[in-house]
């Protein structure tokens, strides 16, 4: 047993896995208000309800939504709104967020570098080799940055024991069934500190974006064996829930890399080292750990890429890949992230593409709303998606030729709807193209260089849109305004609508 009072309640915090929108066929459905009570108890220290003192339970309540909606950059408001409810059915890890709060660094982390490991048992939703092969890619993630090492046990007991479990295993903090919780893990201490426990009424998988990817769930439970509590940073690893990315391309984003390093340090080189003699103790896994290169390794020689950075609104560099209006909010895209602003509102929230939206790509081309079929348009390539307010729209992608375009356009540089006369404005390299929506068919005389259309822009549109009256180009990091009659207005910073 732990003897330490603080890991002990931060174990206690740490352990409950959350909710989910998933139907469980056992537990009757819960409504919003109790789904929020348990989210609270479980991940933000709302204590259980124990007097009839109602005032004092909402007050109690509101404050902790508040703390969950800052956790996740949503309207503080401390009401349970629909917004609200929805982040709370994500599937996530167990490990509360409130413990991020407190200044934790440094006091949990193992006071050695080489670390042991052992699965104790396995899952029958995938083969031995393929559990093993999870696990040892999830812990290599963090070996990659750090000068840690991991070496495998068989048995005995290893500083990060594996297991995967149902509900209640003894632990103190039983998993929910399927979906919700999908695992958590306990910060580095004696005994079950590192241990890392699988949810085992989860399909977990290998390489399928269906049901939960292991080796993504268990390198975000290892950030938490080595010490890591749960970051804001959407793009984050770290992140509370759980998102679908590609195991094969996945590299650790900036955020944790600067995470991990504060707790134990970067590897100064990673020397060749040929036949791996300079490290004769250690076994396979390690020498894929350590040895970029060399002979039978299936190691990657390839050298890493950069870690992800999670776009910054404050960046003078921030050239944005399109904008859109949606049921009244913008929509900001850039990369594998959007930002969304209320108008009514400074808070501005930011979210990985596929978080919302697994279906839809990456660094889109063009995007834009159209009144008129009640839709907003997302194009890549030569590909169009469609959204109903925040829905995927079925049928889609079609090709870019529904609008009329010749078939030599293979790219989107941005789009601008003009809800005044339901113009579609494709902007082409240095041409525009204007696509009567109510006729459905291409404006006659066009295309039509930008600066003809649009006089005094000068450079290549990169995105575009229409709010309250006044079209928007954006090129590169500067973003212009035109008024009536396409006259240039102002030129401004591309940051201008996202607070910095
Ligand atoms: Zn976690
Ligand atoms: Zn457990």
């Amino acid at each position: 047993m732990r003897s330490n009072m603080k890991s002990y309640y931060k174990l206690c915090v740490l352990i409950s896995l959350v909710v989910s929108g998933g139907t469980n066929p056992i537990a009757p459905p819960e409504d919003g208000e109790s789904i929020a009570e348990n989210y609270l108890n479980r991940l933000y220290g709302l204590p259980q309800q124990t007097s009839s003192n109602t005032e004092r339970r909402s007050s109690a309540m509101s404050l902790r939504l508040k703390e969950m909606q800052q956790f996740f950059g949503l309207k503080m408001t401390g009401k349970l709104n629909e917004e609200t409810l929805k982040v709370m059915k994500k599937p996530r890890c167990g490990v509360p967020d409130v413990a991020a709060y407190s200044t934790f660094a440094g006091d949990y982390k193992w006071k050695k570098h080489d670390l042991t490991y052992r699965i104790e048992n396995y899952t029958p939703d995938m083969s031995e080799a393929e559990v093993d092969d999870s696990i040892k890619k999830a812990l290599q993630v963090w070996a990659d940055v750090t000068p840690l090492r991991f070496t495998r046990l068989y048995s005995g007991t290893a500083d990060i024991m594996i297991s995967f479990v149902v509900r209640d295993h003894r632990d103190g903090y039983p998993f929910d069934g399927p979906n919700g919780f999908l695992a958590h893990a306990f910060p580095p201490y004696e005994g079950i500190g590192g241990d890392a426990h699988f949810d085992d009424d989860e399909t977990f998988m290998y390489r399928s974006p269906q049901g939960y990817n292991l080796f993504l769930v268990a390198a975000h439970e290892f950030g938490h064996s080595l010490g890591l509590e749960h970051s804001k940073d959407p793009g984050a690893l770290m992140y509370p829930t759980y998102v679908y990315r590609d195991a094969d391309t996945f590299s650790l984003p900036q955020d944790d890399v600067n995470g991990i390093q504060s707790l134990y340090g970067k590897i100064l080189q990673i020397a060749y080292t040929g036949d791996g003699s300079k490290y004769p103790e250690s076994d396979v896994s390690n020498d894929l750990i350590y040895h970029q290169t060399g002979p039978n390794t299936d190691f990657n020689p390839d050298p890493k890429p950069t870690p992800p950075v999670t776009p910054n609104t404050c960046d003078p560099n921030l050239v944005l890949d399109a904008v859109t209006m949606l049921r009244g909010e913008i929509i900001f895209f850039k990369g594998s992230f959007f930002w969304r602003s209320y108008p009514q509102s400074t808070t501005v929230e930011q979210h990985l593409i596929k978080s919302f939206w697994p279906e839809i790509p990456e660094y889109i081309d063009a995007a834009f709303e159209s009144p008129l079929a009640d839709k907003v348009f997302l194009i890549k390539g030569g590909k169009v998606w469609a959204l109903y307010g925040y829905d995927m729209v079925q049928g889609y992608p079609k090709s870019l030729s529904m609008f009329g375009l010749p078939k030599n356009v293979k790219k989107i540089n941005a789009v601008l709807y003009d809800e005044s006369s339901y113009k579609i404005l494709f902007f082409v390299d240095s041409q525009v193209y204007s696509y009567d929506e109510e006729k459905r068919r291409m404006e006659k005389g066009y295309p039509k260089p930008v600066d003809v259309v649009f006089p005094g822009m000068t450079g290549k549109v990169t995105a575009a849109f229409q709010h309250r009256g006044f079209n928007y180009l954006f090129s590169g990091s500067k973003m212009f305004e035109f008024g009536s009659f396409n006259k240039l207005y102002r030129v401004l910073n591309n940051n201008y609508f996202l607070p910095c």
